[in-house]
């Protein structure tokens, strides 16, 4: 019998997310998904940082200086105190952690201990942004929370993904060397949304080929055979791949070399520029799809020209990864843009009904926000709209951990 919340009866887990300047969190009940607390602490690290805490209908906003980690998990404990639900009314049964990368070492979640920790660390290199976010906010949690935490790697669903795909084609004992392979990201997101999907069709995962694109600011795609990811599209980084908010996805890799030779450019401002300042927003100056939209229906040429590009590109993955799998069962729509806008939807799936595509333009266009079908009931492919909630994932990989360890 596992420890309970007073308030609710069942375990609660508290999520964070640590970023490089805001970190959020949440405190669930993994078994219900019932959400007692979120909060966004931003701009740490700066002159004057923000805090923003939900609970019930109440929104609570606070403008204080917020040095670093640590101080973000002192405000976040004061923010509880102040506002609720009281933390000494409630058992926390383990802490979770979104971690970036995991590399080679983690392909499932892990209890954190001193080691752990220092293996996330020593994977900065390959997460220069994120990694040692996350190990600066581990860090201060695991001070002020003394329950077990547990690390769950954006990289770990794509950690069996077959050689032949996540190989890239350079010297063997280079890349050896340097550790570079894909290793994919958004992992929970895509494990969490392929199961909902067996779940909404009722199919047992193991019998279920899907395709899930996860099209938020950053933007991914995968393909899951029987509930095991075996391509996805974002790699060594999350720069590869599809065209995003702000990133490029996949370019010749020369060009890198022709910008630092011909325009001048250092690898930094190069790395910055593909990251920041290139994919919707490069193309048409906006990477906020609601803009774009807009500008699209006042007939703005240059992001209709984006629209094009980035709908071009997902096709592409789309029919590829179709074939990789061998047999489609279903596409699922998800995150940000993919569970709300229907014109990306349509464009993204028009015109393939010769392939088992039949979106319904009705079903599409309803703004529900719970997972549904949006093809046809007489298409072969099911076309899907799945919310993602990866604060969810993660708090119930982490209670399903703990469980399984306690004594
Ligand atoms: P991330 O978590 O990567 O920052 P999100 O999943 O929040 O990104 O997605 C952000 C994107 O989703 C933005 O381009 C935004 O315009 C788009 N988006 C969010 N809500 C809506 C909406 N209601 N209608 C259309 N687009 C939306």
């Amino acid at each position: 019998m596992s420890p309970a919340s007073t308030v609710t009866g069942l375990p609660t887990v508290l999520v964070i997310n640590s970023g490089s300047s805001s970190l959020k969190y949440q405190l669930l009940v993994p078994d219900t998904g019932e959400v007692l607390a979120s909060g966004l602490i931003e701009q740490i690290g700066e002159a004057s940082g923000r805090i923003n805490h939900t609970t019930g209908d109440h929104k609570y906003v606070e403008e204080t200086r917020i040095d670093d980690h640590g101080v973000a998990l002192a405000a976040l404990q004061d923010q509880f105190a102040a506002y609720g639900p009281n933390l000494d009314e409630i058992t926390i049964t383990a802490v979770g952690h979104r971690v970036v990368h995991g590399g080679s070492s983690f392909s499932e979640p892990v209890v954190i201990d001193d080691a752990v920790l220092a293996e996330i660390e020593a994977l900065c290199p390959l997460a220069p942004l994120h990694n040692p976010a996350a190990v600066a906010g581990i860090r201060a949690a695991r001070e002020r929370f003394h329950v077990p935490h547990v690390a769950v790697f954006d990289t770990a669903f794509f950690s069996g993904l077959p050689e032949a795909a996540s190989t890239y084609a350079i010297p063997t004992e280079l890349a050896a060397q340097h550790k570079i392979k894909k290793y994919g990201f958004h992992g929970t997101s895509h494990e969490y949304v392929s199961r909902q999907v067996a779940t909404e069709l009722g199919v047992p995962v193991a019998d279920l080929n899907v395709i899930v694109f996860h099209l938020g600011n950053g933007a991914s795609v995968s393909a899951v055979r029987g509930g095991r990811a075996i391509e996805t599209s974002m790699g060594l980084t999350p720069l590869q791949g599809l065209v995003m908010g702000t990133r490029c996805g996949d370019i010749d890799a020369s060009i890198y070399m022709y910008l630092h030779n011909v325009a001048d450019l250092s690898i930094a401002e190069i790395d910055t520029l593909l990251n920041k300042q290139s994919g919707l927003k490069g193309l048409c100056g906006d990477n906020d799809f609601r803009a774009i939209d807009q500008r699209i229906r006042r007939g703005d040429t240059a992001a209709k020209r984006a629209f094009e590009v980035y709908v071009h590109r997902l096709r592409l993955y789309l029919g590829s990864y179709a074939f990789t799998l061998g047999r489609l069962d279903a596409v699922a729509f998800t995150a940000g843009v993919g569970e709300n806008n229907p014109m990306l939807r349509a464009a993204a799936t028009s015109g393939l009904e010769h392939f088992g595509l039949h979106l319904d333009e009705g079903r599409n266009a309803s703004s529900t926000k719970h997972a549904r079908v949006i093809s046809t009931d007489h298409s072969p492919v099911k076309i899907m709209v799945v919310p993602t909630n990866e604060e969810l994932a993660i708090a119930r990989q982490a209670e399903e951990l703990v469980e399984r360890l306690r004594p």
